[in-house]
């Protein structure tokens, strides 16, 4: 049967599937119900899973009929910490929690996409691995997966998924070759002096004099050091210290986020930093300690084989003029990246606008945004006519 068919045919059920989901979102690492629903929801369909050891998050094989490759289809299942806004009848049921990044949209989309597959599986040569992720929004989920070896079970020669994108209409996706999202990098530096009475400078050591110009020597990276041609992003957005006026405090702690679009740059940026933080509290007399939490994300970069796969894929589904082809890459983070590290991959965009109306245009991570539900059959289209090609 035709893909566009096989999607269309369970379209009713994946948008009841994917109520259930919206309205019962979960947070990073805590997204048990929706395991629970996702486990269910594979069994009913007769998709074996694999248990590599997490207490949230997926792992369904569907093994073809014919020897082959195997292709990794991975989709996040977690929500945000933000109440929902948009009014809608099957809006979030759990206080202060909400699906606005459209995860809720992805799992729908993976559960009908192996559903499918499955039923289709005697044509496939090869397997297909369905990788629901958990914690995507903080917390490192594609990284837990790893550390669980995920790839033991069966390993994906190339990796594909999608995010939802309200910025492209509904029936239409997006691709972008080459690098697509930013790394992402979260430190803490703390800049330790001496604390004291706030009238006898020649006694202690400021923290926050430090600090403040330490802030400004780290702008100097990005602008005496960096190829200019390179994007990359330093931004403190915290910053605390001291408790009165006239207390020189013993210490600031600042917090920040680094982004670039390349490897290299990435690494060379973490050594500019060290040394800048290290080397600028010991010129003033104090003394910084710069740490990296442990979840840092490394560029999201589309192979430009499996960009163009997509594309083809795409094309011969929706017709070449329902794709878009990015131009600039975002600085937005997105940890699909990290299985990129076990093989090629790339993510593409699915068009979740109603155009015309404004509710669907507000963009995610807003408690606003809607996603129009036609997009859903359009993801599952995509992503099996991929695995039918790939696994041809
Ligand atoms: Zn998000
Ligand atoms: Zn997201």
């Amino acid at each position: 049967m035709e893909t566009i068919k096989l999607a269309e045919k369970y379209k009713n059920e994946m948008i009841e599937t994917r109520r259930i989901i919206h309205a019962n979102p979960e947070l990073s690492n805590k997204e048990f119900e929706t395991t629970a629903l996702i486990k269910e929801k594979l069994a009913e369909s007769g998709i074996e899973t694999v248990d590599i050891g997490m207490k949230t998050g997926v792992i369904g094989i569907i093994r073809g009929g014919k020897p082959g490759r195997t292709l990794g289809i991975r989709e996040d299942i977690d929500a945000l910490p933000m109440p929902e806004e948009t009014g809608l009848p099957f809006s979030s049921k759990n206080e202060g929690v909400c699906h606005s990044c459209g995860h809720d949209i992805h799992t729908a989309v993976l559960i009908y996409t192996g559903k499918i597959l499955n039923e289709i599986k005697d044509e496939l040569a090869g397997n297909v691995m369905l990788i629901f992720q958990p914690a995507e929004e903080g917390g490192g989920g594609a990284a837990q997966m790893a550390a669980h070896r995920y790839y033991d079970v069966l390993k994906p020669d190339m990796y594909v998924g999608l995010h939802t994108a309200p910025a492209i209409p509904a029936g239409s996706i997006g691709v972008k070759y080459g690098a697509s999202g930013g790394s992402a990098d979260s430190f803490t530096i703390t800049v330790t002096g001496l604390g004291g009475h706030g009238a006898h400078p020649e006694n202690f050591v400021s923290p926050v004099t430090i600090a403040a110009y330490l802030i400004t020597q780290m702008e100097t990276i990005l602008a005496r050091e960096n190829d200019p041609r390179k994007p990359a992003v330093l931004t403190v957005g915290s910053i605390h210290g001291g408790t009165k006026g006239n207390i020189v405090p013993d210490s600031v702690v600042m917090q920040g986020t680094m982004r670039t679009l390349d490897a290299q740059l990435r690494l060379d940026m973490k050594a500019a930093l060290k040394r800048i933080v290290e080397g600028c509290c010991a010129t003033m007399r104090g003394k910084g300690v710069l740490e990296w939490d442990a979840d840092g994300v490394p560029v999201l970069y589309n192979d430009e084989n499996v960009t163009q796969q997509i594309y083809d894929s795409a094309a011969k589904l929706l017709g070449e003029d329902h794709i878009v082809v990015g131009k600039e890459p975002s600085m937005g983070s997105e940890d699909f990246s990290v299985f990129f590290d076990y093989g090629p991959g790339a993510q593409f965009s699915l068009g979740t606008q109603t155009p015309g109306k404004p509710e669907t245009c507000y963009g995610i991570h807003n408690a606003r945004n809607v996603f129009d539900e036609d997009s859903i059959p359009v993801g599952v289209g995509v992503l099996v006519q991929i695995a039918r090609d790939y696994l041809k």
